[in-house]
C-alpha cells in the first residue's frame, strides 16, 4: 500500500484527519475554498493545499498570499503545471484555458500528494477539474474524493443532469430547455449560453465533469436548506440523478477575519460607508470575470446619476485585474466622478465585498448574480437587482427570484439574442429600477428573512451545521 492510500491514521501523529484540497482558478473558485478551509483549520483538521503557481489574476496571488499567511499550520504543496499550448485555443477566456492547463497536468497530483501528504485522509476538489482528479484520488490514491461545488444545488442540478439530458436529446451540446427533474425547468435562454457551443472547451469540460461527478463520495455546496429547498431535496432523494452522491449543504460560509481583506482607512470604501445613512447605499458589482462595454458604463453612470441614490461602484474593464489599466476618468467620462462627488463612490480596486454587504449603510445590491456574490447578499439580507451577465448567472437569478430576496431584470442583457453583440440598457432604466427596488418593502423583508435563515442554518443544530459535523464524521 502506498504512504497515501494507507487508511487515515492522522497526520504525523496529530491524530486529527488531513485533508489535501485541490483548488481551481477564478476568485469565484477560490474563496469558497478558502471559506470552507478556514472553517474546518478550527475544527480539527489537517490541512494541505495544492497551489498552481504563478496565479492568473493578481487577487488570487494576493488571496493565497494571506491564507498561509494567516494560517502557518495549513501545508502549501506547490503544483507545477505542464506547458500548455493556449494558441490552440484562440477567443478562450482565461480562466477556463487555466482549467484546461490544470487538467491537463492532473495526472501528476497522484506522485506528488503522496509524496507531500502521506496519511491523507480524503482529497476535495473543485468541479472544473472533476473529472481529472477523482480518478487520481480514488483509483491512485486509493482516498477518498469529495467535490467543492463553487456555485449553488440548482446548478449543481442542472450540472449532473445535463449529461442525461444529452443523451434523451442525442446531442452533444445544449439544444433547448432543459428540464431538472424534481428542481425546475430552465429555458433554453436561461441556461449558459456557452454550452450551445458543441467544440467550446467549456461546453466538453462541462459534460465530462457532470458524468464524472456522480461518483464523489460527497459533494459539498456552499449554500443552505432555506435558500434551495427543491434542489437539494431533488439532488438528496436521487430525483435528479439516482444514486448521486451525498450532498452537503455548509453554507452560507463566511472568511475569517484574517483572510477578508478588509481596509477602513480613510478614503477606503469601508470607510465612506461608514458616513452614509443607514440602507442609503446601492452597491454595484458585476464579479471578477465580467468586463463591461464603454457604452454600458456610461449608461450605468447615467442611471445612478439619474437615481438619486447614494452608490458605491466596482468598475472592471477587462477580465484579467492584471491589465487593467485604464483611468476611471477616461472610462466614466468629463464631469462624472466631478457631479457625483459625496454621493457616489466609484472604483477599480478590489474591494471587501463581504464587509460592503455586512455594512448597515448598503440598502441594495445591484449584481450580475455570480453564485458568491448571492450568498453573502443572503447572509446579509441585502436585497438584490439581479443583471445576470454569462455561465450561470440566469440560473442563479431564478434563485433569487424564488428565494423573494431581490429582483431579476430578465430582459436586462448583457448580449443580443443570437448573436455576440453587445446590447445596452439605458441609463434612465436602471435608474428608475434601483430607486423602485430601493423602496420595496416586500423584497427587503424577504432579505431580512433570508438573513434570518441563513443565521439559523449555521448556528449550532442548523441544518448547514448539521452537514457540516456529517461530512467531519464520515472522516474518521
Ligand atoms: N469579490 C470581492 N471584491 C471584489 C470583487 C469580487 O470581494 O472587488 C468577491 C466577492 O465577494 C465574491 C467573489 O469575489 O465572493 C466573486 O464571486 P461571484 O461568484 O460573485 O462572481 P464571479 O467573479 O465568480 O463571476
Ligand atoms: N462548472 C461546472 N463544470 C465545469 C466548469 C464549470 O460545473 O466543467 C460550473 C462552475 O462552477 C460555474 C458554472 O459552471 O458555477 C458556470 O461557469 P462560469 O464560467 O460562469 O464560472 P464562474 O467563473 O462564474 O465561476
Amino acid at each position: 500500500m502506498s504512504p497515501a492510500a494507507m487508511p487515515s491514521s492522522g497526520n504525523q501523529g496529530s491524530g486529527a484527519p488531513l485533508l489535501v484540497f485541490v483548488p481551481s482558478a477564478g476568485m469565484g473558485h477560490l474563496l469558497p475554498f478558502t471559506r470552507f478551509i478556514t472553517a474546518v483549520a478550527t475544527m480539527g483538521v489537517d490541512i494541505s493545499v495544492v497551489t498552481a503557481l504563478p496565479t492568473v489574476s493578481q487577487a488570487e496571488a494576493e488571496h493565497f498570499a494571506g491564507l498561509f499567511a494567516a494560517f502557518p499550520a495549513i501545508r502549501r504543496i506547490d503544483f507545477n503545471l505542464l506547458p500548455f499550448d493556449a494558441a490552440a485555443f484562440a477567443d478562450t477566456e482565461p480562466f477556463f484555458l487555466r482549467w484546461e492547463s490544470l487538467r491537463r497536468s492532473a495526472h501528476l497530483l497522484g506522485p506528488l500528494i503522496a509524496a507531500a501528504a502521506p496519511g491523507a485522509s480524503a482529497v476535495i476538489t473543485d468541479v472544473t477539474l472533476a473529472s481529472e482528479v477523482i480518478p487520481v484520488a480514488k483509483n491512485e490514491l486509493k482516498l477518498p474524493c469529495h467535490v467543492l461545488f463553487t456555485s449553488g444545488a440548482t446548478v449543481l442540478a442542472f450540472l449532473a443532469y445535463f449529461p442525461v439530458y444529452l443523451d434523451g436529446a442525442n446531442a452533444d451540446h445544449l439544444v433547448g430547455d432543459v428540464d431538472v427533474p424534481g428542481v425546475r425547468r430552465l429555458p433554453f435562454d436561461h441556461c449558459p449560453r456557452v454550452l450551445r457551443n458543441p467544440d467550446g472547451l467549456f461546453t466538453k469540460q462541462f459534460i465530462v465533469n457532470g458524468r464524472e461527478i456522480a461518483k464523489a463520495d460527497g459533494i459539498l455546496i456552499n449554500t443552505f436548506d432555506a435558500l434551495e429547498p427543491e434542489a437539494l431535496i431533488g439532488l438528496r432523494g436521487g430525483k435528479v440523478v439516482p444514486g448521486f452522491p451525498p450532498v452537503f449543504a455548509v453554507g452560507p460560509l463566511k472568511s475569517t477575519p484574517t483572510t477578508a481583506r478588509s481596509s477602513d482607512k480613510a478614503g477606503s470604501p469601508i470607510a465612506w460607508l461608514g458616513e452614509q445613512p443607514a440602507r442609503s447605499v446601492v452597491y454595484v458589482a458585476f464579479g471578477n470575470c465580467n468586463a463591461a462595454a464603454q457604452k454600458q458604463i456610461r449608461e450605468i453612470s447615467a442611471g445612478l446619476e439619474a437615481s438619486g441614490c447614494l452608490f458605491l461602484w466596482v468598475v472592471k474593464t477587462t477580465i484579467l485585474d492584471r491589465e487593467d489599466t485604464a483611468e476611471l476618468r477616461d472610462v466614466l467620462g468629463d464631469g462624472f466622478l466631478g457631479r457625483v462627488q459625496g454621493r457616489g463612490l466609484v472604483t477599480k480596486e478590489w474591494v471587501d465585498q463581504e464587509a460592503v454587504l455586512k455594512h448597515p449603510a448598503v440598502g441594495l445590491f445591484l449584481s450580475h448574480a455570480g453564485w458568491g456574490s448571492v450568498t453573502e447578499a443572503a447572509a446579509y439580507g441585502v436585497p438584490m437587482l439581479a443583471w445576470p451577465t454569462l455561465g450561470d448567472h440566469k440560473i442563479i437569478a431564478t434563485v433569487i427570484r424564488s428565494g423573494g430576496f431581490g429582483v431579476w431584470m430578465e430582459h436586462w442583457s448583457w448580449q443580443e439574442e443570437d448573436s455576440e453583440e453587445r446590447s445596452v440598457v439605458s441609463g434612465a432604466e436602471i435608474g428608475e429600477k434601483v430607486k423602485e427596488v430601493m423602496g420595496d418593502e416586500a423584497i427587503a423583508a424577504g432579505a431580512a428573512r433570508m438573513r434570518e435563515e441563513a443565521a439559523k442554518a449555521v448556528a449550532p443544530g442548523g441544518s448547514s451545521y448539521r452537514s457540516m459535523h456529517e461530512f467531519l464524521a464520515m472522516l474518521s
